[in-house]
């Protein structure tokens, strides 16, 4: 039988083993295998939520071992540590107990492919800034996510402890990069505080417990946004007493602050880093594949390797053209697309036909700025092509499309189900995880 190795089932990979298992794995066409270092899933626009303490884990966790047994595929726990092309062998390296490396669970294994995908996502981008990686925190996993939020909640309680309440026992966060990823958190952490002030963890007056700065290298937050909805998204910030500079470059991070280009420093008890990605590094360390400045695996039109046309690569992972001289962006909505696509041209592909042209298409770009309110443009029918939304409306539309990522991986009854359990859950727990 044809074996089908997906490596990363995060947004789209995960979504690909699904829908492959579903069509192929179950009619016995293909042999679907997901690979991926975690045993859980997470979807990863959650991540600041889960930061700022007002996202569970538990509910919103899909474990991997449980989902491929019910889709018709097969999961594999480790990390994909190198690549045999010339034998189509996968190698994963050993599955140890805990992050410490310490008790070895599973010893590396290699895995044997006719196509292989790779969806292994991205990783922060420091860009060499001197301090960044050592003293600022970063967004790109569930652990990473809870160490934020547990290191949240202990300075905040051990300013609490030490304050009188006054301004300078205030929590000093700085947050680097002003896209999606910085102004999202921004905004999440202005309803912990909210919340930690109720149950009396956090002193100080409205709006001065936490001062959170959003320092953005470009001229407006949101850059890859409309204008419109730069703008509106500043104006909401500087509402909930967020400072935002733009034009500012950060050129080194200490373990207490921020220094920026001109040399003053930004006091920061906390550093979070949420400007740039790159793909993992074992990319670039896979012999014969191409890959650009950030290890993104060069692919075609059919997201076919440059040089292998045995290897597929899809989502942050994949260095795809949209037009001649933009590539698709690293977004989970590229990454669905993607998946959408591969469905269809993997199926082609072992029936012998061929696999077709990807197209991306740019369906807008929605922004949450905590609870009720969110900003954004959305594919419409105005003259332009998009139209601008706010408020209720937008947090309704941009609330939607993780239920479109649940209803995809789980299926409508699953997704239902596990609405209607997290709004019960959310009646008897407080709104931000305080363990
Ligand atoms: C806080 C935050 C908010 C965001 N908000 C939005 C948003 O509102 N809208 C939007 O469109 N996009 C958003 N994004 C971007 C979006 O999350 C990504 O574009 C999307 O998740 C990419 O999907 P992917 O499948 O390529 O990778 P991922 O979803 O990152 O999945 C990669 C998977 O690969 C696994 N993996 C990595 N390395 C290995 C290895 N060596 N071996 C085995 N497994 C491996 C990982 O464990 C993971 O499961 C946001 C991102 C962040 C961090």
């Amino acid at each position: 039988m044809h074996r089908i190795v997906i490596v990363g089932g995060g947004a789209g990979g995960l979504e690909l083993a699904t829908r492959l298992g579903n069509k192929l794995g179950k009619a016995g066409r293909a042999h679907v295998t997901l690979v991926d270092r975690c045993a859980v899933h997470v979807w990863k626009p959650l991540l600041h939520e889960v930061a700022a303490g007002s996202l569970d884990t538990h509910a919103h966790e899909i474990a991997y071992a449980a989902h491929s047994h019910w889709n018709g595929f097969a999961f594999v726990h480790g990390e994909m540590t190198g690549l045999d092309r010339e034998s189509r062998r996968v190698k994963i390296g050993p599955t140890f107990e805990s992050e410490d490396r310490d008790a070895e669970v599973l010893p590396s294994r290699d895995l044997e492919y006719d196509t292989l995908v790779l969806a292994l996502g991205s990783r922060t981008h420091f860009f060499g800034v001197p301090g960044a990686e050592e003293h600022a925190i970063a967004l790109d996993t569930l652990e990473q996510a809870e160490h934020l939020r547990k290191r949240l909640l202990r300075v905040c309680l051990r300013k609490h402890a030490q304050g009188t309440g006054e301004a300078d026992e205030a929590v000093d966060i700085a947050i680097i990069g002003g896209g999606a990823t910085g102004v999202e958190l921004a905004a999440e952490l202005r309803r912990m505080e909210h919340t930690l002030k109720q149950f009396r963890l956090l002193s100080g007056s409205p709006r001065s417990a936490m001062r959170i700065t959003l320092l953005e290298r470009g001229d407006r937050v949101l850059p890859a946004l409309p204008r419109r909805v730069s703008d509106t998204t500043r104006a909401i910030l500087e509402k909930m007493s967020i400072s935002v500079r733009v034009s500012t470059s950060v050129t080194s991070v200490r373990p207490d602050s921020v220094e920026v280009a001109g040399g003053a420093a930004i006091a920061a008890d906390i550093t979070i880093w949420a400007a740039g990605i790159k793909a993992p590094a074992v990319l670039a360390s896979l012999e014969g594949l191409t890959v650009n400045h950030v290890n993104q695996v060069k692919v075609t039109r059919s997201l076919q390797s440059e040089t292998d046309g045995n290897i597929f690569a899809l989502g942050d992972c994949a260095s795809c053209a949209w037009t001649a001289d933009v590539l698709v962006p690293p977004r989970a909505q590229a990454a669905h697309q993607q998946a959408m696509f591969l469905c269809k041209a993997l199926s082609a592909r072992i029936e012998g036909r061929a696999v077709g042209a990807f197209t991306y298409k740019d369906h807008g770009s929605l922004v949450s700025l905590g609870s009720p309110t969110a900003v954004g443009s959305v594919a419409g029918i105005t003259s332009t092509g998009k139209f601008f939304v706010e408020g209720f409306v937008a947090k309704l539309m941009y609330a939607a499309l993780y239920r479109k990522h649940l209803m995809a991986v789980s299926g409508l009854r699953r997704t239902v189900f596990g609405i209607a359990a997290h709004g019960l859950g959310r009646l008897l727990a407080p709104r931000v995880k305080l363990h």
